[in-house]
């Protein structure tokens, strides 16, 4: 789902509404919803997006599938490319960078699903674990680091 700039130029605003059951680089166990609107404020095009999903993980202790709730709202600010070019380079002349993080309309587009991909991915933990414990323990109990793997052990004799 993309938003063209050229749709927003005349000061028009773009509902959208829609699911994706597909995200690289995530497992989604139902597609996602996304709404929002986007418009043009000054030079620039603002996206404001709410996104709600359920993503499949792995319990990183027993690798117990997990399922995590994501859900969020952002607001993005784009720049046509000539805009986003000059405002790369006056990054550098400035001594502070501003927080504010612009992206810019490739190809005079609003990419809706990548933003939506990065909130996602940088909302997941990056160590999911079972709540409040896991059920199954022998794989931790088999990974634990409590002392050598007896398979070690043999080796380091052998090098003694
Ligand atoms: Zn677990």
């Amino acid at each position: 789902m993309k938003v063209k700039i050229n749709d927003l130029m005349n000061g028009s605003k773009i509902n959208f509404d829609f699911t994706v059951d597909k995200i690289d680089g995530v497992s989604l166990k139902e597609p996602v919803s996304i709404n929002g609107i986007a418009y043009r404020e000054e030079d620039a095009y603002i996206l404001e997006c709410h996104y709600h999903g359920v993503i499949e993980t792995q319990c990183v202790k027993c690798l117990e599938p997990l399922l995590e709730t994501v859900k969020g709202d952002f607001q993005e600010k784009f720049l046509d490319s000539k805009s986003y070019s000059r405002y790369l380079s006056s990054l550098g002349e400035e001594e502070e960078l501003e927080d504010e993080v612009i992206n810019e309309a490739v190809n005079g587009e609003l990419e809706i699903i990548d933003l939506v991909r990065e909130h996602i991915i940088l909302e997941l933990s990056l160590y999911p674990t079972c709540e409040p414990s896991c059920d199954d323990t022998t794989m931790l109990e088999q990974y634990g680091d409590d002392g050598i793997d007896p398979r070690w052990q043999q080796l380091l004799q052998i090098k003694n």
